[in-house]
């Protein structure tokens, strides 16, 4: 048919429009549903490897008599940090008739988080706090929305306190050819900068093709669906930013945020993890730059959340409040609380003792029982942590969840597989046998051998240690203190991999009284110095340094980075061993083998999570997977009373 584009009046003129709106539409319509399709496919199998299947909950049968079902679920929680008390609160939340011990090893709740007051008091007297391990909670996550209704079922939605708008944003890289810092783009001139440095418009171009070449490749049915779901599943920080962007962003931007968040290498950690909602966005549209623009009409890359959404019972907070607290949450990106993180941890603990809940300091879990007689009846033997060598004491669980950092966790295993299981009358120290009717869990030869593997994948899953020296100057404005002309106000600067061209594994420095000035105190200012890295060398330093090191090398690097010069009035430093999980291709291997091979069926009343066996190493992701990992303990043991 030939289209007579020539034709005058109104037939010819609706036939045109018809012509031009079907020749914009259809193909568009195509590509869509192309997308859609690609995205649904992809989604099923990426997601088969990135989550555990959930138990369904299966309703108890009225008059049901089972004694576990009729004294509700005994948990006994081994971990006192963020993660142990999150999934405390989500169990008496939802059960309160839930039986739930937690077993803290050191005599501190909170683990990684904590906040230390600062015995500097503001002239008017009121003292001020400084935090050591984590200083703020991203409010723009998935997770972040699990947190945060969990803190205003706390009643902090009052201690909310966000990040000083001026500085949130402005983060600021080392960069190697100016050898000054650049600030990452927030604001418009900031991206002019960038842009101009790093020859954006060149790399966003090649993100761009990137789509056009996977959706001809889709469109001609000549994609490889195997070879894209391994890519994407193995895709690194770094090679990311490099494909898509130009070596020098991956090399500069994606190592810098990299050592800032993780404290380890862009050249080993997995997108999908240090960074999910671009791994959402790659995944869907094989583009960030197309994907941030066609995604809020598409929604695409929800068919790639690894974070399901989790209702959390706010059961006293006004609808209005708690919906206008978490969109305003939201906008400001960056939270903290009054008197610093620890008030999360002092709130939860003082919930949950009035719930019931045992908290238990100085208790080491030393091994896990099991019932000879009954499969869904455990133990955990534990021991003061005063006094390692002294009696065991063993507290009865239906159901153990271990919020453990790996190494721990491997030797609760290993410890377990070397019980002594002689009878108590042979036993050379009667006070550590094991008790009547219970045996040393993964004692069925299978098991065991499943269990020796699962400590072994546990040593091999990588963390690294960080150091974090911070330094007060009291009385004493980031103005007045800070001597170089590029080091401006704002959240802080990074460094990335293999600069400066030192061996001080410096990874960069947080301006803390900026971001949260009535934290610390508006007369001082308060600066973080952080050291790590995956080097070998870097890490060998980080943990051979005594304090006095770290503190003298902190002063120096701040002078040397931000010009300053003053002596600081305190200085903190702090050592974290093997805190912070690396999310590498080494881990995934080592997570499936823990997940697949050891827990899941063989072991029904065993669960774990905590930051390295969830969705994230941050703060609300450990409170988020906690929280999860809570609601299916509880899935399964209904579902076993059920069955009982
Ligand atoms: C320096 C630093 C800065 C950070 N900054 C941020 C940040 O700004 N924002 C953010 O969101 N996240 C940040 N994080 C990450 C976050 O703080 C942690 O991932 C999170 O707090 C981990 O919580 P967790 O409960 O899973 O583990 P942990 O806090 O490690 O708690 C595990 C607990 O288990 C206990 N334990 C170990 N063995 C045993 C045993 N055998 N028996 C009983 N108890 C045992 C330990 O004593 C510990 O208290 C930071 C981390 C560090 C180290």
């Amino acid at each position: 048919m030939v289209i007579p584009w020539g034709r005058p009046g109104l037939d010819g003129v609706l036939l045109k429009h018809a012509c031009l709106v079907s020749a914009v539409i259809v193909p568009f319509g195509l590509v869509l549903a192309k997308l859609r399709e690609r995205a649904k496919a992809y989604q099923l199998e990426l997601l088969a490897r990135a989550e555990e299947p959930e138990p369904v909950p299966v309703p108890v049968p009225a008059g049901h008599d089972s004694a576990t079902r009729a004294h509700g679920p005994r948990i006994v929680i081994l971990g006192g940090g963020i993660s142990g008390l999150s999934a405390a609160f989500l169990l008496k939340a939802r059960q309160p008739d839930a039986h739930v011990t937690i077993l803290e090893a050191s005599s501190r709740l909170g683990g990684n988080m904590h906040t230390h007051a600062l015995q500097l008091p503001d002239k008017d007297g009121s003292a001020h706090h400084i935090e050591l391990g984590p200083r703020s909670l991203r409010t723009t996550t998935p997770a972040a929305k699990a947190a945060l209704q969990m803190m205003l079922a706390l009643g902090l939605g009052d201690k909310l306190t966000f990040a000083e708008r001026t500085t949130r944003g402005r983060r600021y890289v080392y960069n190697f050819d100016r050898r000054g810092l650049l600030e990452l783009p927030s604001s418009f001139l900031a991206f002019l900068k960038f842009a101009f440095e790093y020859n954006l418009p060149l790399c966003l171009a090649r993100d761009v093709a990137h789509f056009g070449a996977s959706l001809w490749a889709a469109l001609c049915n000549r994609s490889n669906h195997t070879a894209r779901v391994r890519a994407l599943n193995d895709m690194t920080v770094d090679s990311f930013f490099r494909t898509h962007f130009s070596d020098r962003i991956a090399a500069e931007l994606g190592s810098a945020l990299v050592r800032g968040i993780f404290s380890g290498s862009s050249t080993n950690l997995l997108l999908k993890h240090a960074f999910p909602s671009l791994w959402q966005l790659v995944a869907a549209y094989d583009s960030v730059v197309v994907g941030a623009l066609l995604n809020p009409f598409l929604h695409l890359s929800d068919h790639f959340a690894l974070q399901p959404e989790l209702h959390i019972p706010t059961a006293g907070v006004d609808p209005t409040t708690a919906s206008e607290l978490l969109a305003r949450a939201r906008r400001e990106r960056v939270a903290s609380v009054q008197g610093g993180l620890s008030t999360i941890i002092d709130t939860l603990a003082d919930r949950l003792r009035a719930q019931g809940v045992v908290i238990r300091t100085n208790v080491v879990a030393h091994a896990l029982l099991s019932s000879m007689d009954n499969p869904n009846q455990a133990a955990v033997l534990c021991a003061s942590a005063h006094e390692p060598a002294g009696p065991w004491e063993q507290l009865d669980a239906t159901d153990i969840i271990a919020t453990l950092p790996p190494p721990a966790l491997a030797s609760l295993i290993e410890q377990t597989l070397e019980l002594d299981t002689q009878p108590s009358s042979q036993a050379p120290r009667p006070t550590r046998t094991l008790p009547d009717g219970f045996e040393p869990a993964f004692t069925a030869p299978r098991l065991a051998w499943r269990a020796r593997g699962a400590a072994t994948a546990l040593r091999r899953m990588p963390s690294l240690s960080l150091a974090t020296v911070t330094l007060v100057y009291q009385n004493q404005s980031f103005g007045n203190l800070v001597h170089r002309a590029d080091a401006q106000p704002g959240f802080g600067m990074l460094i990335p991999e293999g600069g400066l061209g030192h061996p001080k594994p410096t990874l960069g420095v947080v301006y803390d009284s900026l971001v949260f000035p009535e934290l610390a105190g508006r007369q001082h200012t308060v600066l973080t110095c952080m050291f790590g890295g995956a080097d070998p060398a870097a890490q060998a330093r980080v943990t051979g340094m005594p304090s006095s090191e770290l503190a003298d090398v902190a002063q120096q690097e701040v002078n040397r980075l931000l010009g300053v010069k003053a002596v600081p009035s305190l200085c903190v430093p702090t050592l974290w061993r093997d805190a912070i999980p690396q999310f590498t291709k080494a881990y995934d291997r080592a997570r499936a083998q823990v997940e697949e091979d050891f827990l899941g069926p063989h072991l029904p009343w065993l669960q774990i999570t905590g930051k390295a066996f969830g969705t994230g190493v941050g703060v609300n992701d450990c409170i988020y997977s906690a929280m999860r990992t809570a609601e299916q303990t509880l899935a399964r043991w209904h579902d076993r009373a059920a069955h009982a």
